[in-house]
């Protein structure tokens, strides 16, 4: 390693995210992969012909595109979460109910609501060790979260628990002319008005854009985030934004809630598709807090809108008189998010 001193007037630290690799017993085994860079999605690819059987552990966003991935290409496949559903963090149960049900019938065994205490690798396979049961596949991936790469830094800066390195509007950290974004930094949650971690390529790409308006004086402030993020799995999409009903209650935030359902465009056309909507909102004020979709058809845009409405602060009244267009192809007269907005205003 070369040491060098160079001065600077302003620096950005954009030193990203590493996957948190718990400490688990057996754990360090070749058998156990991560998933992060391309040099990981490398090595998942060059290995996927020669494995008969995967056990992905974890079973968030990218847990599940993995398992689907596993499941797709005809390997047995088990994906195991501590959470009691899949998706846990971005929808609720009703959601992750279907997505649960798509994994099982395309063969994948699901181990929710349990936890990995130990790895046993036995020279041509692996055995995963739950608190519950044990699995035996040709390998594991840990797929369980990422951590900011700021051991270097945190000392020295303001931050959250997790070393995430918390930066105003502007981007500063808590030292002067030093910039932070990314999965280096926090973002802030507008659903809960505080800094959070959110490591997510939507975040990045705004924050890394913003250091560059803001790196000469303050010029364009953050406006936050609602998380958007959506995943398709086995030809479903699912889409969210903000708050869910169960992340509420975590967070001890009042909150009510509706579950929509309808098809998407009018039954009289050759093909529709039920799309389920879930909607969040303040009793209080009754602006919208969350929204999550879930269709085969392509729902994905929709919660771009519930993000926008999020961010402005729109009403559940509001959201339910929107002009949104009808045209049979695309939407019934009353759009679907409008429909979910009216139920959720007569609620
Ligand atoms: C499998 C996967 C799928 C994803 N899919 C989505 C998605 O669909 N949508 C979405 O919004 N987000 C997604 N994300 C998240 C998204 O990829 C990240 O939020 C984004 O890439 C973060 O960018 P970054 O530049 O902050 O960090 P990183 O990509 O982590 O890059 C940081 C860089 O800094 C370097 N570095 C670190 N420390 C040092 C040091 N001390 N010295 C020099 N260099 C250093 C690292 O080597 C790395 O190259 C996904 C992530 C993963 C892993």
């Amino acid at each position: 390693m070369k040491k060098f001193e160079q001065k600077y007037d302003k620096l950005v630290i954009t030193t990203g995210s590493a996957p948190i690799v718990p400490n688990i017993p057996g754990i360090d085994s070749d058998r156990v992969f991560l998933c992060k860079n391309w040099a990981n999605a490398k090595e998942l690819k060059d290995n996927a012909p020669k494995i008969k059987s995967a056990i992905v552990i974890g079973a968030g966003y990218i847990g599940a595109e993995l398992a689907e991935g596993y499941s797709t290409l005809g390997k047995e496949t088990i994906l195991i979460d501590a959470l009691p559903n899949v998706l846990a963090k971005n929808f609720d149960e009703n959601m992750s109910k279907i997505a649960e049900q798509d994994f099982k019938d395309h063969g994948v065994k699901l181990g929710m609501n349990e936890k990995v205490v130990s790895f046993e690798d036995n020279g041509d396979s692996v055995k995963v060790i739950t608190d519950k049961n044990e699995y035996t596949a040709d390998i594991a991936v840990m797929c369980v979260g990422f951590k900011p790469n700021t051991d270097m830094f945190k000392d020295n800066f303001e931050i959250l628990d997790n070393g995430a390195l918390i930066i105003d509007k502007y981007m500063h950290t808590s030292k002067t002319d030093v910039f932070s974004a990314e999965d280096a930094a926090s973002v802030h949650y507008n659903p809960t008005n505080n800094n959070q971690y959110i490591p997510l390529a939507t975040n990045s790409v705004r924050q890394g854009i913003l250091v560059g308006k803001n790196i000469a004086k303050d010029t364009v402030p953050y406006i936050g985030t609602q998380s958007s993020s959506a995943v398709e799995l086995f030809g479903r999409t699912y889409a969210a934004s903000g708050l869910t009903a169960v992340h509420a209650n975590i967070l001890n935030k009042k909150v009510d809630s509706i579950t929509y359902e309808d098809n998407y465009r009018p039954e009289f056309m050759l093909t529709t598709e039920k799309v389920t909507i879930n909607l969040i909102w303040d009793p209080e004020t009754r602006e919208i807090l969350g929204g999550a979709l879930t269709s085969k058809y392509d729902v994905s845009q929709s919660a771009n809108l519930i993000s926008l409405a999020i961010q402005k602060k729109v009403t559940i009244d509001e959201l339910a008189m929107v002009d949104f267009l009808f045209q049979p192809n695309f939407d019934k007269p009353i759009n679907y998010v409008s429909a979910a907005a009216i139920a959720a205003s007569e609620k």
